[in-house]
């Protein structure tokens, strides 16, 4: 997720300084065929721009976020009641479509606004987990994650279509619905009741073949958000499981990457499973 801070200093919405207690997210998308985050930066941040305010925009092109306001200012976004509990999101859209009356539109390069949207949808996705987590929101609770167009069915938004309107009329077969269970995957980790039970443990599935012995022994996560355990030593290697600050893990080696960082070979139990996997000498102390 790439976040690039743009606040919206000059808008009067954000002069008007006023803060909110989130106690949801709101997503909407441009409603014009517009892919490019920064041109609404540049329009929006202006004292004269009184006609709304959002928290990000979302690039079509390149799936970045910017970050309009600060994610607790209250925000111009929903027209009604929204603004004092959601933050709001667009998704930028893409140059290939055009309205032709409300919500409806045509467009010259389906493939083409497919990717784009998809490539929208996946950062929201993202950047909603990470609001959810800061904030401790559940997904998944009624009125938490809303569209615009739920927003106002609900009575707390103004009578837009946002953004079912470009999913359905591109046929992304998007629904709100599995946006909001596609945030919650990507929240992870957490074994909630509902959810099916993980695996009793998990291995390395690339495990290095020699290890020095001489680090082995016990010892404690040190890094404050948390350690990323891997299939592999190296950073790109895939991330199992991710344990908090002060975890016990037991080391058997380790394995110096390519690039010369130690990798310890870790076996511990987090949450009820048992799990073996590389993780950064840095982040470790006996
Ligand atoms: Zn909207």
């Amino acid at each position: 997720m790439k976040v690039i801070e743009s606040i919206l200093t000059k808008n009067p919405c954000y002069t008007a300084g006023r803060k909110i207690t989130v106690k949801g997210l709101m997503l909407h998308s441009v409603g014009c065929p517009q892919p490019s985050a920064s041109v609404f930066v540049k329009i929006w941040n202006k004292s004269s721009y009184n006609a709304a305010c959002v928290h990000a925009f979302i690039d079509a092109n390149d799936g970045v976020i910017y970050q309009t306001l600060p994610w607790n200012h209250r925000g111009w976004h929903g027209g009604g009641d929204s603004n004092n509990t959601h933050i709001g999101v667009e998704m930028c859209e893409p140059a290939c479509i055009k309205y032709t009356s409300g919500a409806k539109f045509t467009c010259s390069d389906t493939s083409k606004a497919k990717a784009m949207v998809k490539r929208t949808y996946e950062a929201a996705v993202e950047l909603f987990a990470y609001l959810c987590k800061e904030y401790n929101l559940d997904p998944l609770a009624d009125g938490v994650i809303v569209s615009h167009s739920e927003g106002h069915k609900r009575g707390i938004a103004s009578g837009h279509a946002d953004p079912e309107h470009l999913w359905n009329g591109l046929g992304m077969g998007y629904t709100m619905d599995g946006f909001r269970k596609a945030v919650k995957a990507a929240m992870g980790g957490d074994s909630s009741k509902n959810e099916t039970a993980p695996a009793k443990s998990v291995k390395a599935t690339d495990p290095a073949k020699s290890f020095l012995k001489s680090l082995a022994g016990t010892y404690k996560v040190t890094a404050n958000s948390g350690l990323n355990v891997r299939h592999g030593a190296g950073i790109t290697k895939k991330i199992m499981v991710c344990i908090p600050k002060g975890t016990a893990v037991k080391c058997y080696g380790y394995y110096t990457s390519v690039l010369g960082t130690k990798w310890l070979y870790i076996q511990f139990t987090y949450k009820n499973v048992t799990y073996s996997g590389f993780a950064s000498s840095k982040y470790l102390q006996k």
